[in-house]
């Protein structure tokens, strides 16, 4: 990708190296009392309990990491895509004469507390609908690139695009539907939609050679079939959430060809 041109978006809320442990889980107020019932004389144990029944009853404020465009490389990578997809769906939303309201990314490692629960770097980069946020673990990153074999920089923007796809979702009023079947519709749609992201980054130039090669590339890594297929050994279409490789590739390109999130109505589809 060739993003020096582009700002680096603020709403970055890095939690790198900060862990889920107590001062996390606590908060502020919870520690605050787990002290104070500690010099009061209660045991480490008790006054820790009485800390997170404190907590429990707190507003949910939460974990708070360190906000805005991070100046290491990756976190700038990051933050650079993410204004990226800000302007491209700023301009969008704009167009049909509505605002739109930009999703804060968290970068963490190994764990973290969301509105959504708590969350481990294993199960992937998610968006939490409740907190507006997308939650995302650089070491998935690395995965991508030495598990899944599915290198480059574009690869990393097209899972970023698709968890704002998501947020994009949100926004539009999809609610999240149960059935596993609608759920593969609505991963197809982010799928699509970080497509439509794609294709304007590409009018702004964003794009290099290849590029589009290395998302289709991690579309097919990441589809479900595959990623049960390393897992497992066998496909099992049943629990399918995310679409087979194949639908997941159709569909980005679907939004990457024609730039229109018009075309990503994956649930009047006939077939996928
Ligand atoms: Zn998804």
């Amino acid at each position: 990708m060739r993003l020096g041109d582009q700002e680096a978006s603020g709403n970055v809320e890095d939690r790198r190296g900060m862990g889920v442990g107590l001062g996390g889980g606590l908060g502020i107020g919870g520690i605050a009392v787990a002290a104070l019932a500690y010099f009061l004389g209660f045991d480490p144990g008790t006054a820790l309990q009485i800390g997170e029944q404190v907590s429990q009853h707190a507003p949910a404020q939460q974990q708070q990491g360190k906000r805005g465009a991070p100046a290491d490389e990756a976190g700038q990578f990051v933050a650079r895509v993410l204004g990226s997809t800000e302007k491209v769906w700023g301009q969008i939303f704009a167009n049909s004469g509505s605002q739109y309201r930009a999703p804060t990314l968290v970068l963490f490692d190994g764990q973290v507390r969301s509105a959504c629960g708590m969350a481990g770097a294993a199960m992937g980069p998610f968006y939490c609908p409740q907190d507006e946020k997308l939650y995302i673990d650089l070491s998935f990153f690395r995965d991508l690139r030495t598990r899944f074999r599915a290198p480059g920089d574009f690869a990393q923007a097209y899972v970023i695009a698709h968890e704002v796809g998501h947020h994009v979702q949100k926004l539009t009023g999809l609610r999240r539907p149960a059935s596993n079947q609608a759920s593969v519709r609505t991963e197809l749609q982010a799928d699509c939609y970080a497509g439509v992201w794609g294709y304007h980054a590409g009018a702004m130039k964003q794009l290099e050679p290849g590029d589009a090669e290395e998302a289709l590339a991690a579309a097919t890594a990441i589809g479900d079939d595959r990623l049960q297929q390393q897992a497992q050994g066998r496909v099992v279409p049943e629990s399918f959430t995310h679409g087979s490789s194949e639908q997941r590739v159709r569909w980005f390109k679907r939004g990457l060809d024609s730039g229109q999130p018009r075309g990503c109505d994956t649930f009047s589809a006939a077939s996928l």
